[in-house]
């Protein structure tokens, strides 16, 4: 069962691009921006993802609150670096709420100080509510052939997601050599990052929201990390 227009979802493909190339598509995009840009049947699916709920779908994520405006004290990440397959790639422009990119640093001085020359790099982290639903609208068309249950269970509505909610923004993190790969991305339960944050990111107050087997039904997520204040 899908509440969406399977023909207005093939619609999106090509507007996402579109704002990609126009440098809109970015994790501080407003819902005014996304709507703006949109038609109005685009404009009902972005509505409808708005108000899913993951028990509709068997997922008990917890409701991280209210949509809440972009957040004026973000802190803008740029230049990380990582190299996969002998190729050096760089990182998109990261947004990180002052708080908790106070306590990321603190602990990634502190990974860096036992394993030199690696790093706990941000693959995202504080995202918008439009850019949310941007998330999910790809992960539905391009990840999931439209099942929102398949979908819902890796990407949630932003009234639901630990990275729409600034006070408590969840940070997926990356290594060095690029892991989690797109391809494999659970090849980053055998990594040192992984490791060593199972060991001490409960002293920098970041938490594991996903692990295998959760109690959310959650798909396992060993990257994202939740802070929690
Ligand atoms: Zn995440």
């Amino acid at each position: 069962m899908s509440p969406f227009s399977a023909a207005t979802l093939r619609t999106f493909p090509a507007t996402f691009e579109s704002l990609d190339e126009q440098g809109l598509l970015t994790p501080l995009m407003t819902v005014g921006e996304l709507r703006a840009a949109l038609t109005a049947d685009q404009r009902t699916v972005v509505d409808q993802v708005m108000e899913l709920r993951p028990g509709d779908y068997g997922v008990a994520t917890p409701y991280a609150g209210q949509v809440e405006p972009v957040p004026t004290d973000l802190v803008r990440v740029t230049g990380q670096e990582y190299a996969a397959k002998g190729r050096r790639m760089s990182l998109s422009a990261k947004y990180v709420p002052r708080h908790v990119h106070d306590a990321y640093i603190r602990m990634n001085d502190a990974f860096t100080a036992e394993q030199p020359g690696r790093m706990l790099l941000i693959g995202s982290c504080y995202r918008s509510p439009a850019y949310q639903v941007v998330v999910f609208l790809n992960w539905l068309i391009n990840g999931y052939h439209g099942d929102i249950a398949k979908t819902i269970r890796h990407a949630s509505p932003p009234n639901y997601s630990q990275h729409t909610n600034a006070s408590k923004a969840a940070i997926d993190f990356m290594n060095v050599d690029g892991s989690p790969s797109d391809g494999t991305p659970e090849d980053f339960l055998d990594t040192i990052e992984y490791t060593w944050l199972r060991q001490h990111a409960g002293d920098f107050r970041f938490y594991e929201s996903w692990p295998e087997g959760n109690e959310f039904g959650m798909r396992a997520e060993p990257w994202h990390w939740q802070y929690r204040p």
